[in-house]
């Protein structure tokens, strides 16, 4: 359309460009400061034994509640932090907060934390993960990074080496969003995964649709031949539950299972007693 109607349009098109990029730059300055300034927050999601129900842990997932925005989408502001390199800080938070709240946890469930591929190639990044399982007091085997293949492709063997370094350390590494990258086939085989995560754009009507239902069986056919379990994640109705678990899928985590929350509603899976209500502080809506 743009082509066709001319200048004007164009120029209309490039003129709303130029304000994405702005839009851009104030954001990552914004997130230059967001740790500093407490804005983000973590909500974790469970993943559970498809065949039991029983519970095995929960993923960790990043808001940015931005001080006039609102909460914005991780899906927006993580490219972005990329881009400019804040991610090194936010990500950094994100794993410290992760491992401390998992320390506190009675009952010993994993906890699942996405690393982005900027984190995955700095050079002290197995350090910074030695470090933060210490200080915190998590067992290394409670930690779990999802890593989706974009973050491997970059540089391979520098990739592969912080993998088997982190792996060294006794932790456990997922590979994140399977299917939507490219050369998957390739990646299992050369990297240390413990645990396939397929993407949750596969699962959306899997007990409906022939082709996915295809896609499905093969990935988990792979799980099993290559000894890795396999999760299933965006699992949002019963019948794909049942789907799943006919089809002998290990692990399920969405919207059917768990949705995301404050660590706080889990209380009865973590063994974590919240405080009696009464004693908490009052907040602008008890007194409305
Ligand atoms: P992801 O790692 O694949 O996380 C799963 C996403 O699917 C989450 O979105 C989750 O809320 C959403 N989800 C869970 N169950 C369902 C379901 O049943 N249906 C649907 N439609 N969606 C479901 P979220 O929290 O918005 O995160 C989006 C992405 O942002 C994540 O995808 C991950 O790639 C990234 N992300 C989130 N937290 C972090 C973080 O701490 N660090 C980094 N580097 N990336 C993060
Ligand atoms: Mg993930
Ligand atoms: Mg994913
Ligand atoms: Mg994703």
């Amino acid at each position: 359309r743009a082509k066709t109607e001319g200048k004007d349009t164009y120029r209309y098109f490039e003129a709303s460009m130029g304000a994405e990029a702005r839009d851009k730059r104030v954001m990552e300055h914004e997130l230059r400061q967001a740790v500093a300034r407490q804005e983000f927050y973590l909500v974790y999601q469970p993943q559970k034994e498809i065949s039991s129900g029983k519970m095995v842990g929960f993923e960790a997932l990043v808001r940015w509640r931005h001080p006039t925005r609102g909460d914005v989408s991780p899906a927006i502001f993580i490219p972005v932090a990329e881009d400019s390199g804040a991610i090194g800080q936010i990500g950094e938070w994100v794993l410290t907060a992760a491992c401390e709240e998992a320390a506190r946890w009675e009952n010993p469930l994993t906890v699942a934390v996405n690393v982005s591929a900027v984190q995955l190639h700095n050079t002290n990044f197995s350090r910074k993960v030695h470090e933060t399982l210490l200080n915190s007091g998590l067992a290394p085997g409670r930690l779990e990074l999802e890593i989706t293949e974009t973050a491997l492709v970059k540089d391979m063997p520098r990739a592969l080496a912080t993998l088997r370094q982190v792996k060294a350390l006794g932790v456990r590494v997922a590979m994140d969003d399977f299917g939507t990258g490219y050369s998957s086939l390739s990646n299992l085989r050369a990297f240390p995964f413990d645990k396939i995560k397929i993407d949750g754009s596969f699962i959306k009507s899997v007990d409906k649709n022939g082709q996915v239902a295809a896609i499905v069986r093969a990935v988990l056919g792979l799980g099993r031949g290559l000894g890795l379990p396999v999760l299933a994640e965006g699992v949002e109705t019963l019948g794909e539950l049942k789907f799943l678990d006919a089809e002998a899928c290990e692990i399920g985590q969405g919207y059917y299972i768990g949705r995301p929350a404050l660590i706080e509603e889990f209380g009865d899976l973590t063994g974590v007693v919240a405080p009696a209500v009464g004693s908490k502080p009052a907040t602008l809506r008890d007194r409305s």
